[in-house]
């Protein structure tokens, strides 16, 4: 058994028996980390409130040999990123984000450069005005590091190479189809003009820190939403977090506007509705 220490993001936290927490992590060290933090639920743990969704630690585990779960042992403070617990639209955006490299990672993989984005994507969660445009952005640079980049140049099905025209984009083939296997497919796609194409092309072009500087609105928004959204989804396998789970109203669009900024004492919902929102089934398994 050895002792280990990385730097890491709380990513999802699960209750254990009586009053421990199972975490999951990704870790600059060893990527995505599960850990067992022994009495982290009590009054007076000596985690205090480090473990929270998306928290930023130095973490130190046992890991133990041919067994995925370490034994948390010791958790310093690096970011709370508190004000990503504070408000819905925010706990939707960083929901998403930590779900989505919860999702195309493997364990014990490290991934540096995954790492580094998740720790940019919520900083720059915590600046922005327009979270669901971060996220956005986020979910185009993961899904490229780790191996799922939208195809847009070739044809995704047969790989011939795709002029400028506008074309319609397959989820489950990853990218733009050729007439041809457009016409031959049986797959739900997604029309892509050339607004998107060259949106993506940029997004992914640029480094993550410096592409939350772009701007895109009205079709090209809309469309490049809904193309990652659909991607994502295909590539997770499963519904990424909603926007809300207490929204009186679904949202038009899982993209849909941001919601202004909520506290618990802005919401309407009482003190425990808003931390159940925060610790939501999504992120928190019952
Ligand atoms: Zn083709």
């Amino acid at each position: 058994m050895a002792l280990v220490t990385t730097k890491a993001i709380v990513l999802k936290s699960m209750r254990w028996g009586e009053a421990d927490r199972i975490l999951t992590f990704f870790s600059l060290r060893l990527g995505k980390i599960r850990g067992i933090a022994r009495g982290a639920r009590r009054m007076k743990s000596r985690f205090g409130g480090l473990l929270e969704p998306f928290s930023s630690i130095n973490l130190t585990f046992f890991n133990k040999r041919n067994d995925n779960l370490g034994s948390i042992s010791h958790v310093d403070s690096l970011e709370s990123f508190s004000p990503l617990r504070e408000s819905l639209d925010l706990i939707w955006a960083a929901s998403r984000m930590a779900a989505l490299v919860d999702g195309v990672t493997a364990d014990r993989d490290s991934n540096p450069a995954t790492y580094h984005t998740l720790v940019e994507g919520l900083r720059a969660l915590v600046r922005t005005d327009d979270p669901p445009f971060v996220a956005l952005l986020f979910q185009i640079h993961i899904l490229s590091q780790s191996g799922f980049q939208p195809q847009v140049d070739r044809c995704a099905s047969c790989g011939r190479d795709l002029g400028e025209h506008a074309s319609r984009f397959s989820p489950s083939a990853g990218g733009r189809l050729c007439g041809t296997c457009d016409r031959g497919s049986w797959d739900y796609c997604l029309p892509m003009s050339q607004g998107s194409m060259a949106f993506l092309r940029q997004a992914r072009r640029i480094p993550f820190a410096r592409a939350t500087r772009l701007r895109a609105t009205g079709q090209v928004r809309r469309e490049v939403e809904n193309i990652v959204e659909t991607y994502a989804r295909s590539v997770v396998g499963k519904r990424l977090p909603e926007k809300d789970p207490l929204a009186a109203e679904p949202a038009a669009a899982p993209y849909g506007p941001p919601q202004k900024n909520v506290t618990a004492g802005q919401s309407g919902l009482h003190e425990h509705e808003f931390q159940s929102a925060i610790h939501n089934p999504q992120l928190i398994d019952p």
